[in-house]
C-alpha cells in the first residue's frame, strides 16, 4: 500500500533564533498557526480521501520547531493527531515532526510518545560547530548528538535534515556533517542546498560580496557522494532540494534550486558506475541495458551522461532490460 504525509506547517511564531537562511516573515509572518480543531477537520477529510486511494500516511507537523512552541498549544494539536490515528488506523500509520536539536529533552520525548509520536527530525543543518555559530543557529553539533541520542533510546524513529553551503562551510565540512550523520544512525535524512532569499542574513551577506555559496555543478556532486554514502549505510533520503514553491522563486537571490535536483544527482552516480565499468573497455559503440526506471537517469538530463561518454570515446545508446543495473554490450 502506497504512504504519503498529511503536512501540516506549524509556523513557530516569535521564534527567538536569527538564523542566517531563515525568512521568518514567510515561515512566520504570513501563515496561520491551525486550531486543535482545524487539524481534526483537516484529518477527518483527508482519512476519506486516502481510504479511496487505498493509501496510508503519516500526519507531519512541519514547521522547523514544533516541541518549542508552547506546551498547551503543542498538547492540542497532538490529541487531535493522535484521536485521528485511533479513529482511523487503517489509513492513518504513525505522527512525526521536526523540530530543533535544542529542543528535546526526555521529558518532551515521553509526552510526544504518550501521545503517539513515531518519528522526529532535527534540523541539524551542520556538524560543524563553526558553520553553525556564524549561521547563528543557536545550537551546537554536541547538542544534535545528545538529541540524536535521547530520540534513538525513546524508541521514536529519528530523522536528521542537513544543508550545504552555509556561510563559512565548505565541502569538507559538508562531508564531516556527512560521517557524523551516518554515526548517529538515523533512519531519514533530507539534504538542502542553502537557497540565498532576500531578507535573510545570507542575502545581506551575498549582496555585499561576502559570502557566496557552492556553484550548481559543486553542490550537485557533492549531493551525490552523499546520496550515494547515506543510502549504502541503510539511511534513506527522503528528500532533496526545497520544494517548488512561488514564495521561494520570488524572493531567491541565489542558490541551488531545481526541481529535478534529486534526479540530477542520480543520473551522476550512474555516469560514475558506468564509468567504472566502461573505462575497461576500449573505445567504440555500446548498449547499456537497464531497468525501465533507470533509463532517465542513466541518459541524464538533456543526454548529459551520453555526451560524457562520447567525450571519453564511448557511443551508448541506452536500452530497457527489466530487472538489470547496467550491463554494457558492443555493438559490432
Ligand atoms: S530556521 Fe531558525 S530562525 Fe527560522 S524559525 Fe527555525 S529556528 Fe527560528
Amino acid at each position: 500500500m502506497k504512504q504519503t504525509n498529511i503536512s501540516i506547517f506549524i509556523p513557530h511564531i516569535g521564534c527567538p533564533h536569527r538564523c542566517s537562511f531563515c525568512d521568518q516573515k514567510s515561515i512566520s509572518g504570513e501563515q496561520k498557526a491551525p486550531r486543535g480543531g482545524d487539524v481534526a477537520k483537516l484529518l477527518e477529510e483527508q482519512a476519506q480521501h486516502l481510504r479511496e486511494r487505498g493509501m496510508t500516511a503519516e500526519i507531519a507537523f512541519f514547521g522547523g520547531s514544533f516541541t518549542a512552541i508552547p506546551e498547551g498549544y503543542m498538547t492540542e494539536l497532538l490529541e487531535a493527531a493522535d484521536a485521528a490515528v485511533k479513529r482511523y488506523p487503517e489509513v492513518y500509520c504513525g505522527i512525526r515532526c521536526s523540530t530543533r536539536p535544542d529542543c528535546i529533552s526526555a521529558e518532551i520525548l515521553d509526552r510526544l510518545k504518550g501521545y503517539g509520536m513515531t518519528a522526529i527530525e532535527l534540523g541539524a543543518q551542520s556538524m560543524s560547530d563553526e558553520v553553525l555559530a556564524a549561521n547563528h543557529r543557536g545550537h551546537s553539533a554536541e547538542d544534535v548528538r545528545r538529541a540524536s541520542q535521547l530520540i534513538r533510546s525513546s524508541g521514536i524513529e529519528l530523522g536528521l535534515q542537513m544543508m550545504t553551503g552555509l556561510y563559512r562551510d565548505s565541502r569538507e565540512a559538508v562531508l564531516h556533517t556527512m560521517r557524523e550523520f551516518i554515526a548517529l544512525s538515523p533512519k531519514t535524512v533530507r539534504i538542502y542546498p542553502t537557497v540565498i532569499l532576500d531578507g535573510t542574513e545570507l542575502g545581506r551577506l551575498y549582496k555585499s560580496g561576502e559570502y557566496t555559496t557552492f556553484s550548481f555543478e559543486e553542490t550537485a556532486d557533492l549531493c551525490a557522494v552523499l546520496l550515494r554514502e547515506f543510502t549504502d549505510s541503510g539511511i534513506a533520503v527522503i528528500r532533496m532540494g526545497l520544494h517548488a514553491s512561488p514564495e521561494v522563486e520570488k524572493a531567491m537571490l541565489g542558490g541551488v534550486y531545481h526541481p529535478a535536483f534529486r534526479e540530477i544527482c542520480e543520473s551522476r552516480i550512474f555516469l560514475e558506475d558506468i564509468k567504472k565499468e566502461i573505462i575497461l573497455l576500449e573505445k567504440g559503440s555500446y548498449i547499456i541495458y537497464t531497468d525501465p526506471k533507470n533509463i532517465s537517469r542513466a541518459t541524464g538530463q538533456k543526454r548529459c551522461n551520453i555526451s560524457a561518454l562520447e567525450q571519453l570515446g564511448y557511443r551508448v545508446s541506452v536500452k530497457p532490460l527489466a530487472g538489470e543495473y547496467i550491463r554494457i554490450s558492443k555493438i559490432n
